[in-house]
Formats: C-alpha cells, structure tokens, sequence
C-alpha cells in the first residue's frame, strides 16, 4: 500500500495486490514508490492547473463584468469593439452603438439612497437586456449609463446598408425608451424614468472604440438637450457645437477664477433734466484679442453649468464697491444690478445678498432688477423673497417689463419701486402706425396704478426720449445709446463728472 501524498494533504493511496506473500524484492518496491510519487506529481498539476483555469475565469468575469447588473461592462465593450474595427469586413456599415442615458434616476438616488437607486438599476438591466436580440451586445458603462451593440446583418452594398442600421437603431432606441419608461416599482415608491439615446454607426462615425462611444455620448447629450426621451443620430455638426461648448465652459471657468469679467456702467437719466441718477451694471468678458463679449453670448451657459451663483456675487459685490468709490467722489448715483433666475432661486438668500453689498454702501443704493418670468415661478416664494430683500433695504425692479408672463394681480402683491419698460416698446414709438405710443402710456398708467416709477430701456433717439416725457405721470428715467451705450467705470465716471458740472437744460445733449 502507497500513500499518495498531495500538495493538499494524504488525498489516497495506491494499493498492488499479489496473492503470494513478499512477492515485490526491495528494489521493485523502490520503483511502485517512485511510481506513486509520480502519480501524485501529475495530480498535483492537474489540479493547480483546473484551480489556475478557474481563478483565471473569475478574475476575467469580474474584470469584465459589472459587478452591479451582471452585465458586461465597459472594458468589454472596448474589447468587442476593437474585434469589430479590426474585422477587414467591417468596411460598409452594419452596426451602431446605442449610448443610452436615464433622465431622471439621480434624484431617486439622492432622495431614497443607493439600495433603491442600485435595484432600480438592475430592474432596468434587465429591461434593456429584454428589449434586444440576443445578438446585441447590452452593457453597463457606470452610472445610470449603458450601451447597446447592434448589427445590422443584411449587407447590401454601402448606400443600404447605411439607411438599414440608421433605421433599425433608431427603431430600436425608441423601443428602448418607451420599455425603460414604464412605470417602475422599487422601495415602495413607484417611478417614472426617461431615457435619451444617442447613436453612432461604426466605422461611420469613427475607428477608434474611444471615439466611437464618445460621439455616442455627445449624440445623446443632444438628445436630450432637445428635451430627452428621445434618439439622436451622431453628426460631425454636433460634435463641433460640442467641442465649442466645452472649450467655452473650460474658459468661462478659467475667467471666474482669473477674474476675467468686467463691468461696464450704463448711465441711467432722469429724462427731463438728463440728470444721471443711476447706472447699471452689465457684465463684460473681454478677450485677448480686445473683443469684448456681451453677456448675450455666455450666460446662457453661465447659468447651465451652475457658475451663475459665483458669478452674480461677485457682480453684486463689484458693484457696490465702485459705488462707494462713486460716492466718494461726490457722485449721489444709485445701482442697478441684474439678478438672474437661478440666483433667486432655489436659494436665493436676501441677507447673503445684503452681506456683499453692506461693507460698502447702504442696500438701499442697490436696484435689484428681476425679470417678469422669475418674479412668476414661484408667487409664495417670490413673494416672501422680494419682501426680505426690501427689508434688508434693496429696492427692486422688473427688468425688461411687456416681454414676460406677468399678472397684475400677482404684480400688485409684491414688494417692487419700479418697472423697467422694455426696448421693444420704447422701439416702436418712433414707427409710424404703431402701437407703440399706446403700449407705452397703457405700461405707465399700470405702472402709477401699482405705484411703481418707471424707466425706459432703449432709448436711442431724441424722438424717443421726447415722447415718453410726454407720456410719463410722474418721475420717469430712462437709459440708451441716445445719451451713451454700457461703458467702462473710468468712461462713466469721466461722464458723470461732466455731467454733475452742467446744469441748463439747454446744454442737455447725448454724447
Ligand atoms: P438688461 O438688464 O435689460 O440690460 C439692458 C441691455 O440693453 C444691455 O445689453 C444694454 O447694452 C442694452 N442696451 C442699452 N441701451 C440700448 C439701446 O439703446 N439699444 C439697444 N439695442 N440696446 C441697448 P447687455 O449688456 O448685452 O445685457 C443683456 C442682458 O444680459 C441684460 O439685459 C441682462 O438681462 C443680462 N445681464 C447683463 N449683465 C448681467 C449680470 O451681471 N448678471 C445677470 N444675471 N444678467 C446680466
Ligand atoms: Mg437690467
Ligand atoms: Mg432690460
């Protein structure tokens, strides 16, 4: 009887009968051992190497697989994709990369937590696992992200096979969208989810795994810029607006942190003595090549990438400080600055507001100019906003007035001193058969009825100063390129001082 001896311990032994005793002489016995050794050495290897096979199978699935959904995940992707690309067939197109993205599953993430968020996630997996051939390649990039492979099969020759895929992906997407958002039932709570597709066609839209899901991405930011819920077809248009978009986001950034914005000033006049009373504060970013940007061109993006809060502060706060330097120079101005949507709200807070302004001039010096549109997102909130800022002593306008969405009766309910009458009234004065003139007295006589004291934005011509004179009831300002365009603090002051030593009517000419 031979022991076998495994790595693992005694695991048997290998028994040579004889029916006559002391049959095997020593060195027989000596070569059934060795032969015994033997055979535990081939056991040894043949289990390490199935151990080393299944290791190497695990450590494959987990490096390949989301551990979250059990799909396949995005190193996968890029393997398969690679396989497509390096395939000398994939010449026509026969297939198309879905990128998918949910709209809508952060705020279940952040209001229930990731248990809830993880199994909705996996309950969506599977959905888009369903909605798919078995051919298709389903994966899970990260996130609330995931990526679908098609192929289109049939190939018949470029110009078809190019119509074929772009129909079966979006065929596709849309089933896609509408199987993702039925309703959906996790942590007692039911949801509904959207989801935008964007999609590329390989090797159309590129030859590199990379590229290919990055357009897939951008695609589907497009989708879902235009509302979401729906597929988007990559082009070489949307990657420049992309490219453009995100090189001006990297610079706007790089601008709040180099304090690359400037103010120019306004001139706000009282328009029977062309007295200058105010000056608003219009954001400027110059460039280096001397162009100056209008805020027209980047606050919309301002305001999407979330810097409008940093932003509007620092605009706040630089303002009041040139105004006490104003002040200290003799200059009795007021300030009107610009408060954007979102800096009203969600947080819109009125003594952070009062803090920026405090260290260097009373808020009552400030006019904080909100447009018709924010004043009427939320009447409560609005309501009890406006009333702390004029309690922390602002005084507060509605900026661009006749363009939004506002009601009297709201109107009349909050806490305002003025209302700025927007230029496209103040345009049309000077047309012949326009209702211009009777816009404008109707927007004064509702302006006196609320109490409220009126200036005009736009004034570019002397007619037009003239006619709303006429027309005004009580004090009435205005501000235009008549009497001067936004201009940079040491222009304005250079004005205002001019300005302040004139004092006949006579000489009351724009510059
Ligand atoms: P707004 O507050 O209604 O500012 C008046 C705009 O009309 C300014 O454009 C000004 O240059 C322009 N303007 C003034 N007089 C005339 C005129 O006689 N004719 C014509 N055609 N235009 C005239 P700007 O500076 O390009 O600003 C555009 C808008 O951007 C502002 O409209 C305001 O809503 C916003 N904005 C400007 N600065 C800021 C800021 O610091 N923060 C925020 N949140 N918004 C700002
Ligand atoms: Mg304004
Ligand atoms: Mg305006």
């Amino acid at each position: 009887m031979l022991p076998l001896k495994t790595e693992s311990g005694p695991s048997g032994c290998l028994t040579i009968y004889s029916n006559r005793t002391d049959h095997f002489d020593h060195k027989e016995c000596q070569l059934l051992e060795r032969l015994a050794a033997n055979l535990v050495f081939g056991l040894d290897s043949l289990r390490t190497h199935s151990v080393r096979e299944q290791q190497a199978a695990e450590i494959h699935y987990l490096a390949y697989t989301d551990a979250l959904t059990g799909l396949p995940n995005r190193r996968h992707l890029i393997h398969y994709l690679d396989d497509i690309l390096s395939t000398p067939e994939t010449r026509a197109t026969e297939y198309a990369i879905l990128f998918i993205d949910l709209d809508g599953f952060k705020p279940i993430n952040d209001a229930l937590g990731h248990e809830v968020g993880d199994e909705v996630l996996r309950q969506l997996a599977q959905r888009l696992q369903a909605s798919v051939r078995d051919s298709d390649l389903v994966v899970r990039q990260g996130g609330d992200e995931f990526l679908v492979v098609i192929s289109g099969a049939v190939r018949n020759g470029p110009q078809q096979d190019f119509v074929k895929i772009v129909d079966i992906a979006h065929r596709l997407a849309n089933r896609i969208i509408a199987h993702l958002g039925e309703p959906l039932t996790v942590g007692g709570y039911t949801h509904h989810l959207n989801a935008s597709v964007g999609i590329t066609l390989i090797p159309e839209h590129g030859r590199d795994p990379t590229l290919l899901i990055e357009n897939a991405d951008k695609a589907m930011y497009e989708a879902k810029r235009q509302g979401g819920g729906q597929s988007y077809l990559f082009s070489k248009d949307i990657a420049d607006s992309h490219q453009q978009r995100f090189s001006l986001e990297t610079r706007l950034r790089q601008a709040m942190e180099q304090q690359q914005f400037e103010l120019y000033y306004q001139p706000i006049f009282e328009l029977s003595s062309c007295r200058i009373v105010a000056a608003e504060a219009l954001i400027r970013w110059p460039q280096d090549d001397g162009e100056v940007l209008s805020p027209g061109t980047f606050m919309p993006l301002v305001e999407k990438i979330g810097l409008i809060n940093p932003i509007g502060d620092w605009v706040l706060e630089t303002a009041a400080r040139q105004l006490r330097a104003w002040h200290n120079q003799g200059l009795e101005l007021s300030m009107a600055v610009n408060l954007s949507i979102n800096q009203l709200y969600p947080n819109g807070d009125a003594e952070h507001f009062a803090g920026l302004v405090k260290p260097y001039v009373d808020p009552s010096w400030i006019h904080l100019e909100v447009t018709e549109n924010a004043l009427m997102e939320d009447p409560a909130k609005t309501e009890a906003l406006l009333k702390a800022l004029n309690d922390q002593g602002f005084q507060l306008a509605i900026d661009d007035f006749g363009t939004g969405y506002s009601s009297l009766s709201r109107l009349q309910h909050l806490s305002l001193q003025s209302l700025k009458i927007d230029r496209s009234f103040v345009n049309e004065l000077d047309r012949p058969d326009s209702k211009g003139e009777a816009l404008v007295a109707i927007i004064h006589q509702m302006a006196s009825s609320l109490n409220l004291h009126t200036i005009a934005e736009g004034i570019e011509t002397e007619h037009q100063r003239q006619l709303l004179l006429d027309m005004s009831t009580g004090k009435a300002w205005g501000q235009g390129y008549w009497f001067s365009p936004p201009i940079p603090a040491h222009e304005f002051e250079r004005l205002a001082k001019a300005r302040a030593r004139l004092s006949s009517r006579d000489e009351m000419v724009p510059f």
